[in-house]
């Protein structure tokens, strides 16, 4: 009470919207690209850009190209992984460092799991080959065992 914020809120014209703390970063989305954030988010497996221009048309992102934008954006901000196997975006999980993240994609429900991967665990994986590496992309395919395990 009488802080006074004078940082402008750009893009975001729902502030009424879920204000919770953890998504405070949120707010430096722009609208669009909150939307399919948030569509990732409610996503339980990765989603390719067409379905998600299917499942936005009804917010109003009709061209493939304000989506494709949205996700580039968000994948700049570190909001939004591409599983390259999959041609697919996720939501990864915010305010967590790490040098690598690492997913497991179950090929029966394709729901795909985040682990993180430090520093040290990276230059672990490729001590063989004595040189260092940024970038790391790791996707792995097999049962989840959580939902279909047997
Ligand atoms: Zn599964």
């Amino acid at each position: 009470m009488g802080i006074q914020v004078d940082a402008p809120i750009r893009g975001v014209r729902d502030g009424a919207r879920r204000a919770a703390a953890a998504d405070e970063k949120l707010a430096e989305l722009t609208h669009n690209e909150r939307i399919v954030y948030d569509a990732l988010c409610q996503s339980k497996t990765p989603q390719k850009a067409y379905n998600l221009l299917d499942k936005l048309q009804e917010h109003g992102l009709r061209a493939p190209m304000t989506i494709y934008r949205a996700l580039d954006a968000l994948i700049a901000k570190g909001r939004v992984r591409k599983i390259e196997s999959l041609n697919a975006f996720i939501a990864i999980r915010p305010g967590r460092s790490a040098q690598a993240r690492a997913f497991l994609i179950c090929k029966e429900c394709m729901q795909a799991k985040e682990i993180t991967l430090d520093e040290q665990q990276v230059a672990n994986l490729f001590s063989p080959l004595s040189v260092s590496v940024d970038d790391v992309r790791i996707e792995a395919f097999g049962p989840c065992h959580q939902v279909c395990g047997r």
